[in-house]
């Protein structure tokens, strides 16, 4: 039996992957310090002899005894309210905590794979964005403790591949939405089904014509497990393409929750992409994946977990 160690493993991505992992008959080695996680998350998991979770901070330090095949990165603040609220946890865990991610893999001879982000993209001048853009980042600007840590976590991922040679992957991991999200993270998805389902008014920011492209969470671990098993280094976009403008999407929440909600507007924050889609060709061509799921489907099973938990 292989193990995996999964940072991050009690937040919303993690907790899928953890699940995923254990279907597919790893044992399962979860670390997290449940900054934005919860162990709820991870309950219905906890009582299997394959699942070890530990409460660990990464940006102190990582402490897996037996043997590991392998390590997925995903510990971070990742919605723009939780990273704004710890702006210093994030910078650190993509330094420090992904610094000893790495060492943990060349310790135990594992692979690595590193949660990356569309949002080394920026606010992106070439669109769809493809893995050989460099991005449009403001190195100082709110986001750039998010943006830049990741970009840092890439540019070392790569770093321990040439010097130390650590086989690695990196994910580029566009908006993803599905059951686990957090009610008050903050982001898009989460704010219009629980405002939606209380009555109270939807928040667009800006003139919500911004876009996103919003992936279903069975599709993107689908990715990530394909990515893990594959020999391929280069970053990847894992997405779904159907690009809409945020104002859509509020009126799909609207007509899928049958809500009387009025649609409000606040002001656009500051260095919020105007654009986003990911370009999809190399998940497809390296590792045959595209997404399944659309948007009613899985926006309909996400509102219905919305209903029972808010
Ligand atoms: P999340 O906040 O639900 O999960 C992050 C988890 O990391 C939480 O459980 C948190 O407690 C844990 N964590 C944070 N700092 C830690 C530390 N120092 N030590 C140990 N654990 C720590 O967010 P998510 O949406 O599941 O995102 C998971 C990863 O995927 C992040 O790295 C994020 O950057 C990346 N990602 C997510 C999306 C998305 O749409 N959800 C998009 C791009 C990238
Ligand atoms: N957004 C919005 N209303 C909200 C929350 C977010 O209009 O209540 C907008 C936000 O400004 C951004 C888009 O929705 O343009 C996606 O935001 P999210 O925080 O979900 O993800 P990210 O900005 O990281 O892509």
């Amino acid at each position: 039996m292989k193990t995996v160690v999964i940072t991050g493993g009690a937040g919303f991505l993690g907790s899928h992957l953890c699940e995923l992992f254990l279907r597919k008959n790893y044992r399962v080695v979860c670390i997290d310090n449940l900054l934005t996680g919860d162990k709820d998350n991870i309950a219905p998991l906890l009582c299997r002899k394959a699942f070890v979770f530990m409460k660990q901070d990464i940006v102190k330090g990582l402490r897996v005894p037996g043997p590991v095949d392998l390590v997925l990165h995903f510990a971070s603040p990742a919605s723009p309210v939780d990273y704004q609220e710890h702006p210093l946890e994030t910078m650190l865990a993509g330094s420090a905590g992904t610094h000893h991610c790495l060492e943990l893999a060349c310790m135990k001879k594992a692979s690595f794979l590193l949660a990356s982000t569309s949002e080394v993209y920026g606010d992106p001048l070439v669109h769809p964005q493809i893995e050989d853009y460099w991005g449009n980042v403001n190195p100082i600007g709110v986001r750039s403790v998010y943006d830049e840590a990741k970009r840092f976590a890439e540019a070392m991922t790569m770093a321990y591949r040439r010097v130390r040679g650590l086989d690695t992957k990196i994910v580029r991991i566009f908006n993803t939405y599905g059951p686990r999200m957090r009610a008050n993270d903050g982001r898009a998805i989460p704010n219009f089904i629980s405002q939606a389902l209380k009555g109270k008014p939807i928040t667009i920011y800006g003139d919500g014509t911004q876009t996103r492209s919003f992936c279903y969470v069975s599709d993107l671990v689908d990715g990530i497990y394909r990515l893990s098993r594959s020999a391929f280094h280069q970053p990847v976009n894992i997405g779904n393409p159907r690009e809409m403008t945020l104002r859509e999407m509020a009126v799909v929440v609207k007509k899928m929750t049958g809500s009387k909600s009025r649609l409000i507007f606040k002001p656009f924050p500051q260095d919020d992409p105007r654009q986003r889609q990911p370009n999809i060709s190399r998940a497809r061509k390296i590792l045959k994946w595209g997404p399944k799921v659309g948007l009613e489907e899985g926006l309909s099973a996400t509102v219905s977990w919305f209903r029972d938990h808010i």
